[in-house]
């Protein structure tokens, strides 16, 4: 069976499995476009039943997510509950706290967004279409990739059922079984790298009156080496704070394996957390009753299988969230994709293999380079924001880009506060590194830089490799 243009878009009937971050928003945009949309969902329906949201209660949205909400008309409602953050605030082992700004001013800052309340949002105006129907508590257990058919379980009546689509979107995040059939259809393509860490949430209850209990604006990191916990804030005044922790020790390192009673585990966040340890709402038995995260980076190629189906989100390429990228990321995919909808769009059809194969094209380099950078960021959070080389560099960067605005930016500001395409963003860290290194060499202040060299270096290395590549800055080679 093969739809290429063959239906109209509005005769196309599309599943999206899983209603996700990732599949609601392409819910809206396919609608938009007219085309038939049911969603399976193997969740309740997350606006009518109390469930957790699954992990991390709260997000940090940037440039990249916020463009794709825009597109949708909905960047103001989520924006309108989300606190900013303006920086992040180190707190090391004996309580000193050190600041470093995320951006060259006031107007660059990351939003902390309740994942709920954004899917809740998303789901709504997928709905709001009239041509989306979303089906809650429904599991998609295979694919045929043959005849485009799903086996689906009914989680509720517990019955198997078979239903077949012209177009199935795998929004089913990173443990995708669309993504699985398609591994066990065929010899594909695909790499599972699971992290060695998992994750713990924990809370900070908002003080009487709903006031934050700690400073409001930035995302809190208390990194302690080889683990460390991050905390967000809420829009109701609480902060949901992440535990990163290997699962079993490295070098000595408490693990979750060691942190087994109740007892051990007061005394771990007593002696490495005590500054927060008297804000943590019962972080001994919170511990023990909310679940372990684990963490996977995901490569797979192609993302999509014939001209039938597609791997979107997660399911395509899941990374580590320490850049905070992984919604982000999903949410400039559904950007380029409407953008090539719009482009391949002829008489109100579509060849879906061409589009298939262009978005393919221009995502998986980017999702890739994410990925690592994500990777990369995880060493930096954990272990080296704490060492003052480190800090050194930091604040070396933030001279560069007060001194340079039309020339250089960091590569966290590259990533988080422009469009630049990620595999850009990656390459400049590596040239960001070297002359910030170079420049670094032999001083004790940022004050104490050379601004003629750095100007030089930046002119020399830099530019040339962002020329006519940066998207959406204030850098000039836009
Ligand atoms: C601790 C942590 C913190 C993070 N922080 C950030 C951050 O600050 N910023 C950021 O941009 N990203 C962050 N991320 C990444 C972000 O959560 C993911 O990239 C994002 O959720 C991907 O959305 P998705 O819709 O593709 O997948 P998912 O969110 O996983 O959604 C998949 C959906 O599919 C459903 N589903 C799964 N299997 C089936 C099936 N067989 N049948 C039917 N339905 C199914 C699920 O129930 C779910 O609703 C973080 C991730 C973690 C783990």
């Amino acid at each position: 069976m093969s739809v290429e243009l063959t239906k109209k878009l509005s005769e196309t009937h599309v599943c999206i499995v899983g209603a996700g971050l990732t599949g609601s928003l392409m819910a809206v945009f396919l609608a938009r476009r007219g085309m038939k949309v049911t969603m399976l969902e193997r969740r309740p329906d997350m606006r009518v039943e109390t469930i957790s949201a699954g992990r991390s209660i709260n997000l940090n949205i940037t440039r990249r997510g916020l463009r794709a909400l825009e597109r949708a008309g909905l960047q103001a409602e989520i924006l309108k509950n989300s606190v900013p953050m303006m920086g992040r605030l180190m707190h090391a082992r004996n309580g000193e706290t050190t600041y470093q700004p995320y951006g060259r001013d006031e107007t660059e800052f990351g939003n902390s967004v309740s994942r709920g309340e954004l899917n809740k949002t998303l789901m709504t105006a997928a709905e709001k279409s009239g041509d989306v129907t979303i089906r809650f508590h429904q599991r998609v257990a295979h694919i045929n990739l043959e005849t485009n058919t799903l086996t689906i379980q009914n989680e509720v009546e517990k019955i198997r059922y078979e239903e077949q689509f012209d177009l199935i979107i795998g929004t089913d995040g990173s443990a995708s079984q669309i993504r699985h059939c398609m591994i066990e259809a065929s010899d594909y393509k695909c790499e599972s790298e699971p992290l060695n860490y998992g994750y713990k949430e924990l809370t900070i209850l908002p003080l009487e009156g709903g006031k934050f209990a700690l400073e409001k604006n930035v995302l809190h990191i208390w990194p302690r080496g080889l683990y460390m916990i991050i905390a967000l804030p809420n829009f109701d005044g609480s902060f949901t704070c992440t535990l990163f922790l290997p699962y079993e020790p490295i070098n000595g390192s408490p693990s979750f394996e060691k942190l087994n009673n109740e007892r051990v585990v007061g005394e771990f966040f007593k002696v490495d957390f005590f500054d927060a340890y008297g804000s943590f709402d019962r972080p001994e038995e919170t511990f023990f009753e909310n679940p372990t995260g684990s963490m996977v980076t995901v490569t797979c190629d192609p993302w999509h299988f014939k001209d039938r189906v597609l791997l979107v989100g997660d399911a395509a390429h899941a990374i580590v969230p320490f850049f905070g990228q992984g919604a982000n990321c999903a949410f400039e995919d559904l950007t380029v994709f409407e953008e090539l909808l719009n482009e391949h769009v002829k008489d109100d059809k579509v060849n879906w293999l061409k589009l298939f194969k262009e978005f393919n094209k221009s995502r998986k380099p980017n999702a890739d380079a994410i990925a690592q950078m994500a990777i990369e960021n995880f060493i930096e959070m954990r272990d080296k924001v704490g060492q003052p080389e480190f800090l050194l560099q930091k604040a070396a960067e933030k001279v560069l880009e007060k001194n340079f605005p039309d020339k250089f930016a960091s590569r966290y500001a590259l990533v988080t506060f422009t469009h630049t395409p990620y595999e850009v963003c990656r390459d400049a860290g590596v040239v960001i590194d070297e002359i910030v290194g170079t420049l670094c060499k032999n001083i004790k202040s940022a004050d104490e830089l050379d601004l003629k060299r750095a100007e030089q270096l930046i002119d020399e290395k830099l530019a040339p490799l962002l020329e006519g590549r940066v998207r959406d800055s204030v850098i000039s080679s836009t």
